[in-house]
This record gives C-alpha cells, sequence and structure tokens, in this order.
C-alpha cells in the first residue's frame, strides 16, 4: 500500500495529525494494534483516572457537605470507568468514519527503513510505503525490579478499560512520589482507604517548582509520606502485601490490602526504529526539535515518545505541528510553544502550574514580580468549603507581562488554562486586570491577582 504519510500509534499524538492530513488531501494509513483511537489516554490513563477522580470529588463533597455517609461501592466506579471509556471509543470511531482518506490498520508496526514499514494484525500483514511519517507510540509502565514487584498493581491494573475489578482497598502503600503516584494515593484516601506512599529519593514530583510542591505536600494530610525509603522487596503475607522498605539502612516492613508501583513510565519504540536512523535522547526518548522533527527529514515523533511534554495536550498540539510541517514539504512552518503548557496534578486539592514559575525564575536568573490571590476569599470555594489554595501569578518586571502561574486548590485544572493561554498570547497584568472573569467562578481569582499590582 502506497501512503503520504504512516502515522504509528492512534493516540493523542497520532489521530489529529491523520485527520488533518486526510483533510487536506493527503493519503494517510494510521495504524495501532489496540484497533480504536484514544491511545493509552483513552484506553489505561487520563480518561479513566479521572472518571474516577471526579466520582471520588462527587463522594468527598457529599460526605463533608450533605453528611451523606453511604459507604462507596467501588464495582459502581470501575462501571462508569469502563461506560465512559466506551463513549468516547464510539465517538472516535465515528470521526474516523468521516475521514475516509485515513485508512486505519489493527495492527502493530515494524519499522523497515527508507520509508518502508510492515503492520502485522489480525487481519493478516500489510506492507506500507510513505515518504511521510509520524511516530507517536506513547510510553509504558515502568516495572521496577525489586522481588515481588509483580505482586504490585499499577495504574493499568487500575484503569485499563474492562480491567478485572478491585476491591476497595481498606490499607494501600503507593510505591512512588511522582504524579501517578501521588493522583492514586489521593484518590484512593478520598474513597477511605487508609494510604501511605513510600518514595526511594527525598522529593516528591521531581520536576514541579519545589516551592510549589511544598505546597502541595502541606495540602495533602490524609496522605502520609515516607521519603528515602527504597523498596527491599514485596511479599505476600496471606491474602494482603507486606511490604520491606529500607530507612536509615533498616530493614521496615508495612502491610497493606494493595500495594501499587507507580515508578514512571518508560518510551515505547517501534520495532525497526534503529533503520529509520533517528536519534534518541539520553533518556531514550526520540530526539526531536520544536518543529517536532526527528534528525531524519520526514520523520516526526509527537507525544510522549519525545518525553518533552508527556500530557495528550500537548501530544494533541504536536501531532497538528507534524502534520502542519509535513504540509508544507517538511519546512517548519509550525513549531510547537513548549513553554506555555498547562500541567496539572490531580490531587484532592489539585494542583496546576503553566510557565516560568517561582524556583524557575530564580535557578535562571529570571527576575519577576509576583502576585497572588487566596482562596479562603473565593465565592465558588466558600460554596464547596474549599477554601484552601492560591492562584500565584509571575509577571515580567516593567511591562508586567505574564510568565507564567500556578493554582493550587479548586479548579485548578480549568484556571491554568485561561493562564497559560494568556502566557501563550503575551497578555499583561493589565490586559488581565481588565477581564472580567466570570462571577461566580474561581476564575475570578485570576483577575483580582493582576489587579493587585496596578
Ligand atoms: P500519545 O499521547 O503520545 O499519543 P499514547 O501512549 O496515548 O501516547 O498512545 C500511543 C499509542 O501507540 C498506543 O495506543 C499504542 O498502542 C500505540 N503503539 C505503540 N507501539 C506501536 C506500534 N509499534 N505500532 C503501532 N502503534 C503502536
Amino acid at each position: 500500500m502506497d501512503a503520504d504519510v504512516l502515522v504509528v500509534g492512534a493516540g493523542g499524538a497520532g489521530y489529529p495529525a491523520a485527520f488533518r492530513l486526510a483533510e487536506s488531501g493527503r493519503r494517510v494509513v494510521l495504524a495501532d494494534p489496540k484497533g480504536e483511537l484514544g491511545g493509552n489516554c483513552l484506553f489505561s490513563g487520563c480518561i479513566p483516572s479521572k472518571t474516577l477522580r471526579e466520582l471520588g470529588q462527587i463522594s468527598v463533597r457529599a460526605r463533608r457537605l450533605l453528611s451523606w455517609p453511604g459507604p462507596i461501592d467501588f464495582a459502581d466506579l470501575q462501571r462508569q470507568r469502563d461506560a465512559v471509556q466506551r463513549i468516547r471509543f464510539r465517538q472516535h470511531r465515528e470521526e474516523l468514519r468521516e475521514h475516509p482518506g485515513v485508512t486505519f490498520l489493527k495492527g502493530s508496526v515494524e519499522l523497515l527503513g527508507n520509508g518502508r514499514a510492515r503492520i502485522e494484525g489480525p487481519e493478516g500483514i500489510t506492507e506500507v510505503s510513505a515518504p511521510g511519517m509520524i511516530l507517536g507510540t506513547g510510553t509504558r509502565v515502568r516495572r521496577p525490579d525489586f522481588p515481588g514487584a509483580e505482586l504490585c498493581l499499577t495504574s493499568d491494573d487500575l484503569f485499563s478499560f474492562q480491567a478485572p475489578r478491585i476491591d476497595l482497598p481498606s490499607e494501600l502503600v503507593v510505591i512512588g512520589g511522582g504524579y501517578i503516584g501521588l493522583e492514586v494515593a489521593s484518590l484512593f484516601a478520598a474513597l477511605g482507604s487508609k494510604v501511605r506512599i513510600l518514595v526511594r529519593s527525598d522529593t516528591l514530583l521531581r520536576n514541579v517548582d519545589p516551592e510549589l510542591v511544598a505546597l502541595l505536600q502541606g495540602a495533602l494530610p490524609d496522605v502520609p509520606i515516607e521519603f528515602e525509603a527504597p523498596i527491599r522487596r514485596v511479599e505476600p503475607a496471606g491474602r494482603r502485601r507486606r511490604v520491606v522498605y529500607l530507612v536509615d539502612g533498616q530493614e521496615r516492613t508495612c502491610e497493606a490490602d494493595a500495594v501499587v508501583v507507580a515508578a514512571g513510565r518508560e518510551p515505547v519504540l517501534p520495532p525497526g526504529w534503529e533503520r529509520t536512523g533517528i536519534r534518541l535522547d539520553p533518556r531514550g526518548f526520540v530526539a526531536t526539535d520544536d518543529a517536532v522533527r526527528t534528525s531524519v527529514p520526514g520523520i516526526y515523533a509527537a507525544g510522549d515518545v519525545n518525553g518533552r511534554a508527556p500530557y495528550f495536550h500537548a501530544a494533541v498540539r504536536e501531532s497538528l505541528v507534524a502534520a502542519h510541517n509535513l504540509m508544507a514539504g517538511n519546512r517548519p512552518i509550525d513549531r510547537m510553544d513548549y513553554g506555555s503548557v498547562p500541567v496539572t496534578i490531580f490531587t484532592f486539592p489539585s494542583v496546576a502550574y503553566v510557565g516560568i514559575t517561582a524556583s524557575v525564575a530564580r535557578r535562571q536568573g529570571i527576575p519577576t514580580v509576583e502576585a497572588r490571590s487566596p482562596l479562603s476569599e473565593d465565592s465558588r470555594a466558600q460554596m464547596v468549603q474549599e477554601r484552601e489554595g492560591e492562584v500565584r501569578l509571575f509577571f515580567q518586571p516593567g511591562n508586567l507581562r505574564l510568565l507564567g502561574g500556578w493554582v493550587l486548590g479548586i479548579g485548578a485544572s480549568e484556571l491554568i488554562n485561561e493562564i497559560g493561554l494568556a502566557v501563550s498570547c503575551g497578555l499583561t497584568a493589565p490586559d488581565l486586570a481588565r477581564f472580567p472573569d466570570q462571577h461566580p467562578t474561581t476564575n475570578e481569582a485570576i483577575s483580582k491577582a493582576a489587579r493587585t499590582l496596578l
């Protein structure tokens, strides 16, 4: 089969480009072994985990505000998780039908070099030849190598479509202080489990501004965290699990109904990637520039597989950047703005950030002017009695151009979009101050913070 572009992987990095290219008349082959669009985000990541989080949020508020102590049936939550995934799979199938220029093959791609590839799936083997290629093969769960790691659950066990039902653990140990570990710990604590986190190093969220991490840590009193506690092994203890870990060189143990290990994710490279000549970065991700180009002309790598901004929304934008540059004959007419990708850690409360924040500015010697608005004063926060947290904005001195911001607390994941858009458009404190953020939404805290500088 001859195509103009082969898109490898049908996640956020893959299908937006496939559709865009087909809309402009290109013949596109899109392949994924899942046979569905949406990638790991939909199959086992953001969508299922945030579905459970939404339900967890409802139960927390119902208990706190309505004295509604009804026990949670965790099976109901898992059914709703699958139902949402089913809705979205169906929606993507309709989108695919609307794009007849995209040939979607269920199968795994092996790269053969020189613009050729072999796709093997249930329908047999297809050979594809295409001058353009977008790699969007994402990442997978990294399994640590301590003995008994196989006795631990991973995010796949909790969130994968139609994953076998699990009981809500009364006690849970989470291994790992990255965003997945924190989100899982916080979710189960909200659902009523007794949770503790064991972290190998002395920090949480290594890539996040330490000042913001400290604020978040202070806001998670339900989730005790032990630092510098490397795991020795996990072993069965009847139907439970025993975790053996080290503190100051001494072995300690704890038991729980379940152990979740969240030790990061690693890139998935399509077999045969070496034959293309693309270069990897020192961490093993595909090296790309801001135009999403790999080191080989005509081959792009979008999304998690390039490791630059491993979030679905960034993958979608990178996917479109790759499509636009392919359509321009591989000239870099479009570039990804990595400086304004909003990120949320969906704990209870959530924390979100974008652009240049306090510690990053200090480290890079960038002077900033700060503006804050505490959420204790926010009307919506008061309505649901979640008054903890703040909006903080960082501006360039003089022209008061917005460089970045963070939100801890209610609405963080929504507010950060407005802040991110303002960063990306180069707006200033007077611009933000003039905007009538809608009442009564937490967005009001943004213009309110900006007004403190005028
Ligand atoms: P992203 O957000 O970057 O798109 P995801 O991890 O959500 O990343 O999606 C990556 C998709 O790539 C997954 O659906 C996965 O099944 C698919 N994939 C991985 N390896 C291959 C391969 N060799 N051929 C085709 N698709 C692949």
